[in-house]
């Protein structure tokens, strides 16, 4: 139950706990997400299917 959403808002991933990429105390699912920022406008572009 440790799942968490991905802090990059557009992003609709779920990060698994020890999974995804923490960078400045927020956690995103990914390398794109982490780039971007929890700020950021538009569609994600993470790759996941489960992401718009
Ligand atoms: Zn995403
Ligand atoms: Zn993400």
């Amino acid at each position: 139950m440790a799942d968490q959403n991905c802090a990059h808002s557009g992003c609709e991933c779920e990060v698994e706990q020890g999974k995804g990429v923490s960078k400045d105390g927020e956690l995103f699912c990914s390398d794109h997400c982490a780039n971007a920022g929890a700020s950021g406008s538009g569609n994600c572009g993470c790759g996941h299917a489960d992401c718009r």
